[in-house]
């Protein structure tokens, strides 16, 4: 029979909290429960004071949902309620930064040498398949890689890197992340199937993210790229600056940049600090793979001219073909379906300027920090 929330929260209520002497659910620790096909999800709330002592509780609890018949898997999520992040007010000289903003040390991922974001200022235009053959190709160039899908809201990386399953956790505390094409891949998708409709407030995406950055074992990794959610609101403003990024790639499609949408996602992380590396364009033009005949359907060439008036690095441009859309659905991304081909070429390009730029201090090192 399948489990229901009410089950849920009554299986919750016989967890105490060991310091507050009551259940969880009766201290209002609980939310955000959803149960989909035997599935569950849900985050306890705690005083980011006593965070990591917490761990045993999170176990308790999850145990406690697991023993209800017919769960499949439990995810619980410790989320520690801190003040909402001051929003950054615009109109600041680009590069400058906001006073204060981004200035605060960012604990950096141990054996992680950088870890770039790739951003956009809204949905649909590529930001995911960029990012996975963004990251293919710089394992193509010989360096070594992981991919972190942050897009919580709509997770991709299942799909576009043929994985599934669940990640494996040896000591119960790290998850180990799944490996395909020779790269590390984490994704929300693998704890929480990928048609679950999640509804996330600000805090528990910070924990989820945070679980996911800190929580893995990464090993040792030249370059971490991590697909942030799309748009430019509070979830990836406070990632931009609580993440010690050593760089932002900004996907945009020509009709994109001209409407300011990715110049939202230039400026919100300059306001944070976070070097710009450049734009992509993706979506450029279309080449009709019949005839091979080549239409700049969306006024191609957009993204580069504005690059060159914001001072931002132009990257590359991958043009629309339906050979990009194919194989990412499939699960074999282009660069790695047809490695040799003229798309895998462009990604690759792309790729070595974007470690060049690293390389170069396009961005800072990633402060080495030890934890645990
Ligand atoms: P986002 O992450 O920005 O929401 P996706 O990477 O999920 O965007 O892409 C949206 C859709 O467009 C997907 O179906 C994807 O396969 C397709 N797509 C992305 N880039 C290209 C391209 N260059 N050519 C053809 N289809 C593309």
């Amino acid at each position: 029979m399948a489990v229901t929330e009410s089950q849920v929260l009554e299986a919750l209520r016989q967890v105490a909290d060991p310091d507050r002497g009551s259940d969880i659910v009766s201290l209002k620790m609980v939310s955000g429960v959803a149960v989909k096909d035997g599935h569950v999800h849900f985050t306890l709330e705690v005083d980011p004071a006593r965070g990591a002592a917490l761990e045993p509780l999170r176990q308790a609890a999850e145990k406690a949902v697991d023993r209800l018949p017919g769960v499949l898997s439990v995810t619980a999520v410790l989320t520690a309620h801190r003040p909402a992040p001051k929003a950054v007010s615009g109109g600041g000289a680009p590069g400058t930064g906001a006073p204060g903003a981004g200035k605060q040390p960012k604990a950096g991922v141990p054996g992680v040498a950088a870890i770039i974001a790739v951003a956009s200022g809204k949905g649909g235009v590529g930001k995911s398949t960029t990012s996975t053959n963004l990251a293919l190709a710089m394992a193509a160039n010989g360096l070594k890689v992981g991919l972190l899908d942050a897009d919580i809201y709509g997770p991709s990386m299942p799909r576009m890197m043929g994985l599934s399953g669940k990640p494996d956790s040896a000591d119960g505390k790290r998850l180990d992340p799944l490996v395909n094409y020779g790269i590390k891949v984490m994704s929300m998708g693998f704890l929480v199937a990928e048609d679950t409709p999640m509804i996330w407030r600000g805090p528990m995406v910070m924990s989820a993210l945070t679980q996911m950055l800190r929580d893995v074992n990464w090993g040792e990794l030249d370059v971490l790229v991590v697909d942030m959610p799309p748009g430019t609101g509070d979830a990836q403003l406070t990632m931009a600056q609580s993440v010690p990024l050593a760089g932002a790639v900004i996907v945009s499609t020509p009709q994109d940049i001209a409407l300011l949408d990715a110049r939202k996602g230039l400026n919100m992380f300059r306001r944070v600090d976070v070097p710009v590396l450049g734009i992509i364009e993706n979506m450029s033009y279309f080449c009709c793979p019949n005839c091979g005949h080549r239409s700049d359907i969306f006024s191609h060439g957009g993204a580069r001219a504005e690059a060159d008036k914001l001072g931002i690095d132009f990257l590359g441009e991958v043009p629309l073909d339906i050979a990009i859309r194919e194989t990412s659905d499939a699960g074999t991304p282009i660069t790695i379906h047809q490695p040799d081909g003229v798309h895998a070429r462009t990604y690759r390009a792309i790729a070595a300027r974007v470690a060049e730029k690293i390389k170069a201090g396009g961005g800072r090192a990633a402060p080495r920090f030890v934890i645990e």
